[in-house]
């Protein structure tokens, strides 16, 4: 027999933390604070300081697999969480500050959280849903958390296993009720090693990484613990998430790639085109960009100016990484049309990931048309949710159904059309709204559009376009249509175009189309009667 010939060293956090310590103690980590000076500290700092806390939480009691909650922006103290809670056992569950104080209240109970620790400028928000829960003790970053630290016994920690659980998320519930998905140590470790891969997001010890994306937010695509395993030099943004704040870290702290959903990126180039000579970033600066698709011509704008956008797809259930667009040599002399229309895919499964789309149980042909619901599977895929199971998200055969619809080409690239639940079923057929609004972003005159589905008296359902126009443009409802019908047939042009200065958001950045849906409930079609 030839099994156990290799060492089974466990897939934890204990190796990554050690190493933070041992071998990158001197790479640093900058966080802005909330009266927007720069602080600076260490791996070698950080990794110390999480050991004590761990050895706190431990000393009060927590135990294996407890929750201890974290209300936090993004900085160093939040990493130190990161490491310290896993680090003695428990489970570190990211609340998301942007929620509606009753659903952080649900959701902290939903998840048992025995503790919490708070930035204390975020205390205002704990304090309107601080009657619906009950943490045994709260810990409060800038009061008592130094205190904290500073007591902390000279405990051993844990043994832990690879299977343990490490972190937990709430899915952002675009779609239905918010349901926990649970991180395990391997699965933390395995999705951070393939994020770095050159073809993945290339993240190395030559780079200054700027998470955005909050870590909240399916633990900030995992980028901290990518960035902690590699050594790459950190930058936070703190609670300064203007385009303006956001620039100034870029510039003053050279970071190489930064992270962030669309309307960052959007609110980015308006700010660089306002004033084109102030900021000098690092040239080929990489901006990840995902949690909704990347429009094309964002993606031209920001290539004109010496950066690069990097589209990516995943989802709290993918930890998140499933696919990544990153062009293969094969295309490098490719017609630029191609290359831009390929880019702004959502791109091929990293090693490790894999796909497979299907409709009414076949897989349709990767013709870059036909489309199916796109399943996925990885070491990091949740394979059911902490509660509220829901087995029919998970395929006979082991694959994860995403709920998203979408088609793959023959260079393997997958595009999303549309989720499940924002399909336009007219006359029987069906419209992606995400497509359509892909193509009026495209729109010189456009800054965001949303297509929604509303009942139609004769056609079932029909779509409706809300837009929002850039600064000082002007574009009418026919020349929008005009444009649309050069790319789409008759029937999946919006019946009307309705302008708007903002469209709803989810928490997450997202078009909140629920919201969009109830506004225009019992809207009245030009030319109908009901
Ligand atoms: P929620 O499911 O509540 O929106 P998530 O943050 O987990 O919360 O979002 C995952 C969803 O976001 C995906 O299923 C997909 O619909 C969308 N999404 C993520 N990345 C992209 C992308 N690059 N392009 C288009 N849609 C995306």
């Amino acid at each position: 027999m030839f099994s156990h010939t290799m060492m089974e060293l466990p897939l934890t956090l204990t190796t990554l933390h050690r190493r933070m310590g041992e071998v990158l103690g001197h790479v640093e980590v900058v966080s802005r604070r909330p009266d927007k000076s720069f602080h600076t500290t260490t791996f070698g700092a950080i990794a110390a300081r999480a050991e004590k806390l761990a050895r706190g939480l431990l000393a009060m009691g927590i135990a294996r697999g407890d929750r201890v909650a974290t209300l936090m922006w993004n900085h160093a103290e939040h990493l130190e969480a990161y490491l310290g809670i896993p680090l003695a056992g428990a489970v570190i569950h990211t609340l998301n500050l942007r929620l509606h104080p009753d659903d952080i209240a649900y959701i902290a109970n939903d998840a048992a959280d025995r503790v919490l620790i708070v930035d204390a400028v975020l205390l205002p928000l704990y304090e309107k849903f601080a009657d619906k829960v009950r943490f045994e003790r709260v810990i409060v970053v800038g009061r008592d958390y130094e205190a904290f630290l500073d007591a902390a016994p000279p405990l051993a920690l844990p043994a832990l296993a690879e299977s343990d659980p490490l972190g937990m998320c709430y899915t952002s519930g675009t779609t239905g009720r918010p349901k926990g998905v649970v991180y395990s140590h391997r699965s933390t470790l395995l999705h951070s090693l393939v994020s770095a891969l050159p073809d993945s997001l290339r993240l190395s010890r030559s780079d200054t990484l700027f998470p955005v994306v909050p870590m909240f937010h399916v633990n900030a695509w995992g980028l901290p613990y990518t960035a902690a395993l590699v050594g790459a030099r950190l930058a936070f943004p703190g609670p300064h998430l203007d385009p303006v704040s956001l620039l100034e870290v870029m510039e003053s702290q050279h970071v190489t790639i930064a992270a962030g959903v669309p309307t960052l990126w959007l609110g980015i180039r308006e700010a660089l085109d306002k004033e084109p000579a102030r900021w000098k970033l690092h040239p080929g600066l990489t901006m990840i960009v995902g949690g909704a698709a990347a429009p094309e011509r964002l993606i031209r704008d920001f290539d004109r100016q010496g950066l690069s956008l990097l589209h990516a797809w995943g989802m709290t259930e993918t930890s998140p990484i499933g696919l990544v667009s990153r062009l293969p040599p094969e295309l490098d002399d490719a017609p630029e049309a191609l290359r831009y229309q390929l880019r702004a895919k959502q791109g091929v499964p990293p090693p490790l990931v894999e796909i497979a789309i299907r409709k009414d149980g076949e897989t349709p042909p990767a013709d870059g048309r036909s489309s199916g619901e796109l399943l996925v599977r990885a070491p990091w895929v949740a394979a059911r949710y902490s509660s509220n199971n829901t087995p029919d998200r998970w395929s006979d055969d082991g694959y994860f159904r995403t709920g998203d619809v979408a088609h793959r080409d023959a260079h393997g690239f997958v595009q999303l059309t549309d989720r499940t639940a924002d399909l336009i079923k007219s006359g029987g057929e069906w419209i992606a709204s995400q497509e359509l609004e892909n193509a009026l972003m495209g729109h010189p005159a456009v800054r965001e559009a949303a297509v929604i589905g509303l009942a139609h008296p004769k056609w079932s359902e029909r779509p409706l376009a809300v837009v929002v126009k850039k600064p000082d443009a002007e574009v009418t409802e026919a020349e929008l249509r005009a444009y649309l019908a050069e790319k789409f047939i008759k029937f999946w042009l919006p019946d009307v175009f309705v302008f708007t200065d903002t469209i709803p958001r989810t928490s997450t950045g997202k078009f909140q189309k629920t919201t969009l849906r109830a506004q225009f409930a019992g809207y009245q079609w030009p030319g109908t009667t009901d």
